[in-house]
């Protein structure tokens, strides 16, 4: 969650931090603030809101001056959103911005508070971590952070300024991403590349129990124990505008028009005649031979693409797959051996609870394959295997390359989206693939429309749901799977039958009585298991049309975040 930047150069540090925040507004955030040396002294400006708010008070109150500093947007999880508890935070000598969770914060204040450091400004977990800081402070930088970590427990990310050590900013990580990027003369940190990418290409990956010291446009590493690093200087291969909107109103609309690429550029490399060939993943399928189960574990979207896994897994290779909920599989505590195969989809890399099942599963030795969209990213260089999506950079909160067709059902879907805007709740319905596609579907609308939906297998209806059914509720029904369609059609006509408003989505030669159907949403048909890749495209242009026309901010949905570094 959240944003971290930091800048040491010859620019305006102010300007260069908030155009840098600008670029991690994605990640969702509920404030925001930056610190600055000024004249050799740390000012700090900050406020609860948005950047744009942000600016506004700086106009009005001042702007600090100079050419190093740290900025920050926050996701609150200590304390409301408030002026008070936005950061940056402060102790007497030490200022700081968090990115994550200090799970010990309580212990921590209590050891700070009976050693008579009682001066908290705010209910935040990080400003604990200021004050820890600034105990431990003797005048040496290294020793400090080295002993404020040994006693953090979480997962965070920091960028620090000391009062004595003016134009330096250190950064140092613990499960939050942090990198480094290195330009002419002048240093970055950032929570992710996108933020540094208007000013260079350039980049180090900071690792955790990695400190990075920069200072006089260069950044130099060392070790906990003040031991020199050298490391290796990575280059971004997109450019800016490849995250920014290219013309589209939207960041989603866009990525929903750059599916069809996205999907090529993942696919293509890895046929070999005509036969998939991921050894460049460190997949050699010989050795997936002998696998007993495969668990498919992720959160969210990812998690639907895990369930059309599932489907086409068990059809093709005959290996049992379990689908599960991240944050419900790491404390379940799973069957799971040496012949098991974890697979983690994350578009970040950097999920909180996928990353916990990542080293979960290899704690009990099951071999584990991550499927991310984000380079270098935690889980990507954790797993034994990895596969990226490369879906270049996904700035919409609401995901939509985990998972083409796009043109010719764009009017359908925005019409038939002014059908949803008044509904109160709707239904989504399917049967195998199809269920799956109907859980993202329902959770596509829920996100960024606001409209109450269920999935339901179709099956399942006449089970309890049927009951909800009222004259003119809406009910999208997916039906791509032809060997499943009389029976999703005979489900569509029992809604129908109770007043249903019936919006069916399946390919273009499907035959489906007209009159069961308020209207279809037809699409191209292709190999039937592959169906889900062009099927997800009107059920998320249904979602974005009605969040549009709710006059929704589309891009980010409150509440969420993009990428969920904490638990
Ligand atoms: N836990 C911190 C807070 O609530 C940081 C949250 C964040 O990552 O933005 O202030």
């Amino acid at each position: 969650m959240c944003g971290i930047v930091g800048y040491v150069g010859p620019r305006d540090c102010a300007d260069v931090l908030v155009s840098a925040l600008t670029k991690l507004e994605y990640r969702g955030y509920d404030s925001a603030g930056i610190a600055v040396f000024e004249n050799g002294r740390i000012e700090v400006a900050k406020t609860k809101g948005r950047l744009a708010d942000l600016t506004e008070k700086m106009e009005k109150e001042g702007k600090p001056q100079g050419h190093a500093g740290i900025g920050h947007t926050r996701w609150a999880t200590h304390g409301e959103p408030s002026d008070i508890n936005s950061h940056p935070h402060s102790g007497r000598r030490v200022t700081i911005v968090h990115n994550g969770i200090i799970e010990n914060y309580k212990q921590l204040k209590q050891f700070l508070i009976d050693n008579d450091r009682d001066e908290f400004l705010s209910d935040t977990d990080t400003e604990v971590v200021a004050q820890l800081l600034d105990f431990y402070y003797d005048g040496d930088p290294i020793r400090c952070i080295r002993k404020t970590l040994h006693e953090l427990r979480g997962s965070f990310a920091l960028g620090i300024v000391f009062a004595d050590r003016p134009e330096t900013v250190y950064a140092v990580r613990c499960e939050s991403p942090l990198i480094v990027g290195q330009g002419r003369d002048e240093v970055f940190i950032a929570s992710d590349v996108p933020a540094i990418i208007k000013y260079t290409k350039e980049y180090y990956l900071l690792e955790q129990g990695e400190i990075a010291i920069l200072k006089n446009g260069s950044v130099d590493f060392c070790t906990l124990h003040g031991r020199k690093l050298k490391k290796e200087l990575l280059f971004a291969d997109w450019d800016e505008d490849s995250a920014e909107k290219g013309g589209y109103p939207h960041y989603m609309l866009k990525e929903i028009h750059e599916q069809p690429t996205a999907v090529k550029t993942t696919i293509t490399p890895r046929i070999e005649d005509g036969l998939p060939d991921l050894s460049e993943c460190g997949i050699i399928f010989g050795t997936l031979r002998n696998l007993k189960n495969i668990f498919i574990v992720a959160c969210g979207t990812a998690m639907h693409a895990g369930m059309v896994g599932k489907y086409v897994i068990e059809k093709l290779a005959r290996v049992p797959v379990t689908v599960d909920i991240a944050s419900e599989f790491r404390y379940r505590d799973p069957l799971l051996t040496h012949d098991d195969l974890i697979i983690i989809i994350s578009q970040s890399g950097e999920t909180a609870d996928s990353k916990a099942v990542l080293s979960l599963a290899k704690s009990r030795g099951a071999k584990t394959l991550a499927i991310v969209n984000v380079k270098g990213s935690s889980i990507a260089r954790e797993a034994d295997m990895v596969i990226y999506t490369h879906a270049g950079p996904e700035i919409a909160v609401a995901s939509t390359k985990a998972e083409k067709t796009i043109d010719r059902v764009v009017d359908m879907c925005q019409y038939v989206s002014t059908k949803l805007i008044t509904a109160d709740s709707l239904l989504y319905i399917g049967r195998g693939l199809d269920y799956a596609l109907s859980m993202e579907g329902s959770l596509k609308l829920k996100e960024i429309s606001y409209i109450h939906s269920e999935s339901y297998a179709a099956g399942e209806l006449k089970h309890g749901t049927i009951s909800l059914i009222t004259e003119g509720m809406p009910v999208i029904a997916v039906a791509t799977q032809n060997t499943l369609l009389e029976k999703t059609v005979s489900n569509i006509k029992e809604v129908k039958a109770r007043g249903a408003m019936t919006i069916v989505i399946c390919d273009e030669e499907a035959d489906i009585d007209a009159d069961a159907a308020d209207y279809m949403i037809r699409i191209p048909k292709i190999n039937e298991t592959l169906m889900p890749m062009v099927a997800t495209v009107p059920m998320q242009l249904l979602a974005y049309y009605t969040s549009v026309n709710k006059g929704n901010d589309v891009d980010k949905p409150r509440n969420l975040a993009k990428s969920v570094t904490v638990e």
